[in-house]
């Protein structure tokens, strides 16, 4: 190995989190060196938000069409070409990529070298047969999906979301393991896209999101035609000629379900074996994860950890907001900390289920006595109306001095709409403001400034409004 190169700022890992602290520091003038051993792009380009986005948007087109009839259109579905799909997926991929590329990163400053990294001691890397000495170290390696331990699953092929998107023949039966947003929006696209879906859910399905919302959305891909079993146990699996069976513990014994691929989404581990930790002085918690504390600095304090690696929550919003607190900790020494209290995350199916701050349940827990829930539906929209987009529903969760806790929302565009909720509770925005907002009308964001009228109704209608009101009936 040849005498190390001096830098400033030493990322490892080039998906969203890494490639944003590299971009960041490299503009404010730090000798930044960018190590990747894959994909530039990392997860979310490659095999993450960006492919399953554009697949579930492909897929909606199919649902779009069928639900033309009301519009007074014609509503065959159209034809589904599985392979030319995939294209699109990758088409779309390729016109990012240039974003995330070696090319962009070199003309922005940086050394980008294709290797995998490891740690040769406190504030020295391996790069392949590059060694980087540098003041400061940032750990963005991401994550990788785990698969559970199931009897026999080691030994039948499964897809996970690095291989899903390689597929290009339609699965006549897609069985998923794994209830959360990646399964559910697997499981939506591919029905939509004409497989046979079956969704396998240990516990219950989107466990982090309103149970109460979370059930209508399960009700919605039902009636999709997507079979859904929450509290499964699968006890084995095995091969069944091309496909696998699944062997589930049943009220009346074992259960058999056969299905022609199976795609596995049941969570993801930070992608740290390959690091040599120790060699930095980096200590991990007994399951193996960093221990960070909120300024995301490990037990080193020359490394940082951001995104998946970092442990907590697994979003590409997430690696961009911490790659921020490292570059104002590790460049500008404030004390940046983070802070999840307006962290939003959205389901990207059809309806979009979207949630920022705490949800009903975490509210309750956090402020006994002191949570009131303020609700509008959608059908109460008029905008919804004449986009007949009239299910679903914003829940806004306040203490009774008005203050934002949270906000649930199921419904088309609820990604949107989750947004001006993270400003209020970021910002401490008065409901009083977002009620008395002038809306554009109409607009699907009307309902969330309803559901924040809603919390003064009945203080206009108060015992003593009310009472006034009923002699006046008296008397008229
Ligand atoms: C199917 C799917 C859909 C998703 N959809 C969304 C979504 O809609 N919205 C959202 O916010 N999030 C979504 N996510 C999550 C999102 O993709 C991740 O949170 C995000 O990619 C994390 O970014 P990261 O930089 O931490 O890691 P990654 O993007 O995984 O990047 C880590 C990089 O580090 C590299 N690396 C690892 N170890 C080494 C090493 N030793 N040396 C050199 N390089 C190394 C890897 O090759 C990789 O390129 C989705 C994830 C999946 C799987």
């Amino acid at each position: 190995m040849s005498e190390p190169i001096a830098v400033d700022l030493c990322v490892i890992g080039a998906g969203s989190g890494g490639l944003s602290v590299a971009a960041g520091a490299s503009q404010l003038g730090m000798k930044t060196v960018l190590v990747e051993r894959g994909k530039m792009g990392g997860d979310c380009l490659n095999y993450g938000c960006v492919p399953s986005k554009s697949l579930l948007a492909a897929a909606k087109r199919v649902k779009l069409a069928r639900a033309n009839a009301p519009f007074g259109l014609g509503d065959a579905a159209p034809a589904v070409d599985f392979a030319a799909v995939m294209r699109h997926v990758h088409q779309v991929i390729a016109a990012i990529a240039p974003q995330d590329s070696v090319e962009r990163f070199e003309g922005l400053g940086v050394r980008v070298i294709r290797a995998s990294a490891r740690f040769l001691g406190r504030d020295e890397v391996a790069a392949g047969d590059v060694r980087v000495r540098a003041r400061r170290i940032v750990i963005a390696t991401g994550s990788q999906p785990v698969a559970p331990p199931i009897s026999g699953l080691d030994q039948v092929p499964f897809l996970t979301n690095e291989t899903v998107f390689e597929n290009e023949i339609l699965p006549t039966h897609l069985v998923i393991i794994g209830g959360g947003p990646i399964g559910l929006e697997m499981a939506q696209a591919h029905r939509l896209l004409g497989a046979r879906v079956t969704v396998l859910e240990a516990a219950r399905v989107l466990a982090k999101d309103d149970p109460e919302l979370a059930t209508l959305l399960v009700e919605r891909l039902r009636a999709d035609g997507i079979v859904i079993e929450e509290g499964a146990k699968i006890r084995r699996v095995e091969r069944a000629g091309a496909g696998v069976a699944l062997f589930l513990e049943g009220a009346s014994g074992e259960r058999r379900i056969e299905g022609s691929h199976l795609l596995v989404a049941t969570g993801r581990r930070a992608n740290l074996g390959d690091l040599d930790l120790a060699k930095a002085g980096i200590a991990v918690s007994e399951r193996g994860a960093l221990v960070l504390d909120r300024r995301l600095r490990t037990s080193n304090r020359r490394i940082y950890a951001v995104g998946d690696a970092a442990g907590g929550p697994q979003f590409t919003h997430v690696a961009g907001y911490h790659a921020g607190i490292v570059i104002r900790n590790a460049l500008f020494r404030l004390p940046a900390k983070v802070d999840y209290r307006a962290l939003p995350w959205v389901t990207y199916t059809d309806p979009e289920l979207a949630q920022v701050g705490l949800t009903e349940g975490d509210a309750l827990k956090a402020h006994p006595g002191d949570v009131q829930v303020l609700r509008w539906p959608f059908h109460e929209n008029d905008r919804a109306q004449t986009e007949r987009e009239t299910q679903g529903l914003v829940k806004v969760l306040v203490r009774k001095n008005g203050r934002v806790l949270g906000a649930s929302i199921l419904g088309a565009h609820a990604g949107e709409l989750i947004q001006s909720w993270g400003l209020a509770i970021a910002g401490g925005v008065k409901l009083s403001t977002i009620a008395g907002m002038i809306a554009p009308y109409p607009t699907l964001g009307e309902a969330s400034k309803r559901a924040a009228g809603s919390f003064f109704m009945p203080k206009l209608f108060s015992e003593r409004t009310r009472r006034i009101v009923r002699l006046l009936a008296h008397f008229g």
